[in-house]
């Protein structure tokens, strides 16, 4: 365990052990970047691998065909449910449908697809099998295969990341080997051992798991470790979603300038995915995007980190709090150490939320817009309440002038994932959200 630091203040902890919702505001929003912080080249270079690999991809999972092998999601405006968060809704709503992305189901499709696909081009390019420059179909030749098939790619995960990473390796002829604690989603272990990857289960939480798929893979001169708590490879690849939404936004006709504020809401675990997302909008938007991430009342994780305001490594346990929440892609109990020092002075502020209230949320989506999702996708959805609705929100409108320009002002909810869950389970989340939405109404 860690001390906790005195810069946490008593009100946020005695709020946080009470597992009482609310929304947290960063003071430390707009500061410089840390000296380490990557570049706008190594967003650009992540985008031009996702681009030159995209007939790869395409030549490996035809269902990415229509696409032409880019691994890509909707921007879908969802006006029923903002109609249906009454009159205090504002703006424009969508939705950015990761949950529907192609192959792996969620935003880890990302990351992991960018990571794995580095990860070949180097041992490609280390055995003179692909020219430096040009398309990478090669890495889907017989003597790739034969060459992969001699490295193992592991990955320590609660499911997503496992599958994006499992099924991507796996199809390229790597030893793919996925690292889960015990309590993780049996459906999601099913699905990767028919996919060809070894499931490897820990007893301890996600961090246990991710700690000894790195052990195991460091002994290992032929073995590689997507290391979800410190890869930049990961980040960068869910940085390049950044270029394309801000394309997609502007084909729906959004402006995005100070008089035109774009909000956009963001499910977190331990941090890469909506941190990526994040620095890519930053790069591209500065103080015009404001990012929020949601995190389970249970979990949250970065929270507390940049509440701290320190680098020492501080974990919801360390605050009383248990990491148990049905939002497995957020139960994460410590925040990357990677992320959450850029997050610092990039985010705007962390709401959490109640698992009941998710699967509320989860249920509405289904209801006013089709749409179903997975319950640590759902966490996003109640941003806007928490802006325009509380007194945080409030606050933060006030403080960077933007009562004017909500009529203007564009709201995104990116719903990380849940096209993969088996019908049963998608139904057991819609019953439980309907009846917690009757009991509570
Ligand atoms: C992993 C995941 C997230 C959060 O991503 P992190 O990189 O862990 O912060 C959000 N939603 C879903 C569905 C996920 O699987």
């Amino acid at each position: 365990m860690n001390p906790i630091p005195q810069s946490l203040s008593p009100d946020l902890l005695a709020t946080l052990r009470s597992r009482t919702p609310l929304l947290w505001l960063n003071p430390g929003l707009g500061a410089p970047l840390p000296a380490q912080a990557p570049d706008a080249a190594a967003v650009a270079q992540a985008q031009a691998r996702l681009r030159r690999c995209a007939p790869l991809l395409m030549a490996l999972f035809p269902e990415l065909k229509p696409s032409g092998g880019a691994v890509e999601s909707n921007l879908l405006p969802v006006p029923q449910l903002r109609r249906a968060s009454g009159p205090l809704a504002a703006g424009d709503w969508f939705v950015k449908a990761d949950h529907a992305l192609a192959v792996a189901g969620s935003i880890k499709a990302r990351g992991g697809f960018h990571e794995v696909l580095s990860i070949a081009e180097d041992i490609a390019l280390g055995h003179a099998l692909i020219p430096a420059e040009g398309d990478r179909l090669a890495l889907a030749s017989d003597a790739a295969r034969a060459l992969f098939a001699r490295y193992t790619v592991a990955v320590g995960s609660t499911g997503n990341l496992g599958t994006s990473i499992g099924i991507l390796s796996a199809a390229l002829g790597f030893q793919a080997v996925v690292h889960m604690s015990v309590d993780a989603k049996a459906w999601k272990k099913d699905r990767l051992r028919a996919a060809g990857v070894r499931v490897v289960e820990h007893a301890g939480d996600y961090a246990a798991a991710v700690a000894a798929g790195r052990a195991q893979v460091q002994a290992d001169p032929c073995g590689y470790f997507v290391d979800d708590e410190h890869s930049l490879r990961l980040f960068l690849g869910y940085a390049a979603a950044a270029r394309p939404f801000a394309d997609q936004l502007a084909a729906a006709g959004r402006r995005v300038d100070t008089r035109h504020p774009l909000f956009v809401y963001l499910p977190c675990g331990v941090g890469g995915a909506p941190g990526g997302v994040t620095f890519g909008l930053k790069a591209l938007f500065g103080d015009a995007v404001h990012c929020f991430f949601a995190e389970p009342v249970a979990s949250p994780a970065m929270l507390v980190q940049l509440a701290a305001g320190t680098d020492h490594p501080l974990s919801v346990y360390d605050v009383g709090l248990d990491n148990r929440t049905e939002a497995d892609g957020l139960a994460v109990g410590q925040a990357s150490p990677l992320v959450s020092p850029l997050m610092a002075s990039q985010l705007s502020g962390i709401f959490t939320v109640s698992d009941r209230q998710l699967m509320k949320d989860l249920y509405l989506l289904a209801l006013y817009e089709g749409l179903t999702v997975e319950p640590s996708a759902a966490a996003g959805l109640g941003g806007a309440r928490w802006l325009l609705a509380s007194q945080a929100g409030q606050d933060y409108l006030q403080r960077h002038g933007l009562q004017n320009h909500l009529d203007q002002s564009t709201h995104v909810f990116w719903t990380t994932g849940g096209s993969l869950v088996p019908p049963d389970e998608r139904r057991r989340f819609l019953i439980e959200g309907e009846r917690a939405l009757q009991a509570d109404s």
